[in-house]
């Protein structure tokens, strides 16, 4: 879907709808924002519980460095200010998962200021239009515990594991127009987090989540009021959600009724949205400054130190790979698309030695891994084929070993028995032949069997040549070099 502008045909005329997201990503870090206790995911309740996550009396925070590290680096890979000066709030409130009683988090100085992404609708349409979202913050907190209830009989308990565990709170404009929009917003800075590193952005197990603001208007007319659906956990999910809130809110607006500003659950099982409770503000919070923290300032050396472990970005690499490898907008956009593809692409090439390779590689990984991936259901870091035995078997293409139809019976014997291309070439004798003589014999056994076609060919059926062609490479068991076979049968036929 190329479609930039996105309208919901209503009663009264078209509506344009307007969203803006919040993305919760739990920082990857050994250790929890405030306290030494671990963050790995799927551990026994309760086992990675610090006395300061448990919120135990007289316990004093201290900030943990790498998660203050992990999230300015993102703040500089979103291209956006970093404030030098920054200070953590309280947000208070009662939950049974939150011990402290409060948030810790930033409302008035967060640590990183304006920035943006750029993201493209159809990567598969060169001509695509490319949109900047703009991101008016990050800003870092804690995250809660999580509860656990039983039926029979009815009990409820908690889990404080997550408890503490850092988070970047990504707060975007309302810069977004569709469903489509959101979807390649979310899915853009998830790969950046990646590449990144400072989040994995694995949205099954929570460590990414949005908040949805929605709202919808006339086009030309001012925001309407929006209604912001809580933690929705995938891609699919979360253009979905849009949606159907959009269509919801029209038809509230056109029955004369007026939106709610509310926050609200969805359930994927029902793909409907529900009203979970009315929209509380800022100053319901009670925010104000946390004493026990003294403000966060960053010297020049850290931020230095910050941006030299960047490491080369999608937007730069996609240009890269266009500009330097001459490959298409379409390969470029899915070989850089995940940080995973890139490096194991960069690794095929290396072990290519030949930069001039870069588009057989690229189309060789794009059709057939990723094909033969999809059909074995393996991400491309479980590949039953190495960099390096994809290298070997397009180097046995580039010097005429093997034909592009007999690298694909190789390739699939790799997948299987994981041998190198060189040894099953090797020993199933599946080399492609120029030998000359021998192709001369087949032709003229092929011509003598088919007296009447070379007499239709002569006549001017010239079409017929592909027939000669295929007759000969089937009688040499699709080994003959396709170019040979060609000239000797133009030879032949003249
Ligand atoms: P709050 O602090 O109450 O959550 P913010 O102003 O921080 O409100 O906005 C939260 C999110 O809502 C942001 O991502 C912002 O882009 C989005 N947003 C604000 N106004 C609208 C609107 N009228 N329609 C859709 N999204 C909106
Ligand atoms: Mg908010």
């Amino acid at each position: 879907m190329t479609e930039s502008t996105y309208r919901i045909q209503g009663a009264t005329g078209e509506w344009e709808v307007v969203i803006g997201l919040e993305v919760h990503a739990q920082v990857t870090s050994n250790a929890k924002l405030f306290s030494g206790a671990a963050t790995a995911f799927g551990a026994e309740p309760n086992s990675q519980v610090s006395l300061i996550d448990a919120a135990m009396p007289g316990m004093l925070p201290v900030p943990n460095k790498e998660c203050i590290r992990q999230a300015v680096r993102t703040g500089m890979a979103i291209d956006a200010q970093i404030n030098k000066w920054s200070r953590f709030d309280r947000k208070n409130y009662f939950y049974a998962d939150l011990p402290q009683g409060y948030q810790i988090s930033q409302l008035y100085h967060p640590l990183v200021g304006e920035g943006a992404i750029e993201v493209t609708l159809d990567e598969k349409d060169p001509d695509s239009a490319v949109k900047r979202i703009g991101i008016e913050r990050i800003h870092v907190e804690q995250d809660a515990g999580k509860l656990m209830h039983d039926q029979h009989p009815t009990r409820s308990y908690v889990d404080l594991n997550r408890s503490g565990v850092a988070l970047m709170e990504i707060v975007s404009r309302p810069d977004m127009r569709s469903p489509a929009e959101a979807g390649a917003y979310v899915k853009k800075l998830r790969s950046i987090l990646r590449y990144v590193g400072s989040c994995d952005g694995n949205m099954e197990e929570g460590s990414m989540r949005a908040d949805v603001n929605v709202s919808v208007r006339k086009p030309g007319d001012e925001f309407g009021t929006r209604t912001e659906t809580k933690n929705v956990n995938s891609v699919r999910f979360v253009m979905a959600v849009i949606e159907h809130e959009a269509n919801r809110q029209v038809d509230v607006l056109e029955s004369g009724g007026t939106v709610v500003q509310e926050t609200r659950l969805y359930d994927p099982d029902r793909n409907e949205t529900r009203s979970m409770r009315s929209k509380e503000d800022a100053h319901d919070y009670r925010y104000f400054p946390d004493p026990d923290l003294l403000p966060l300032e960053l010297d020049d050396a850290f931020l230095e130190e910050c941006r030299a472990s960047l490491p080369e970005l999608p937007d730069a690499k996609r240009k890269r790979y266009e500009g330097e490898l001459g490959l298409t907008a379409y390969a470029a956009a899915v070989l850089t698309a995940e940080a995973e593809t890139a490096r194991w692409f960069e690794a095929l090439l290396a072990e290519c030695g030949d930069q001039g390779m870069a588009k057989a590689a690229s189309n060789w990984l794009i059709s057939d891994l990723f094909g033969a991936l999809n059909r074995l259901g393996l991400d491309i870091e479980h590949s039953p084929v190495s960099p390096k035995q994809g290298a070997e078997l397009l180097k046995l293409v580039a010097d005429g070993t093997l034909s592009g139809t007999l690298a694909k019976q190789v390739f699939e014997i790799m997948l299987e028995t994981r041998q190198d291309p060189g040894v099953i070439v090797e020993e199933k004798g599946l080399k492609q032949t120029s030998d000359t003589g021998a192709i001369e014999e087949v032709i003229a056994g092929v011509l003598a069997a088919n007296a009447d076609k070379v007499e239709q060919y002569k006549s001017g059926k010239e079409a017929l040549f592909g027939f000669f062609v295929g007759q000969t490479m089937k009688a040499m068991g699709g080994k003959a070099n396709p170019k040979v076979v060609n000239d000797l049968l133009k030879k032949a036929l003249a």
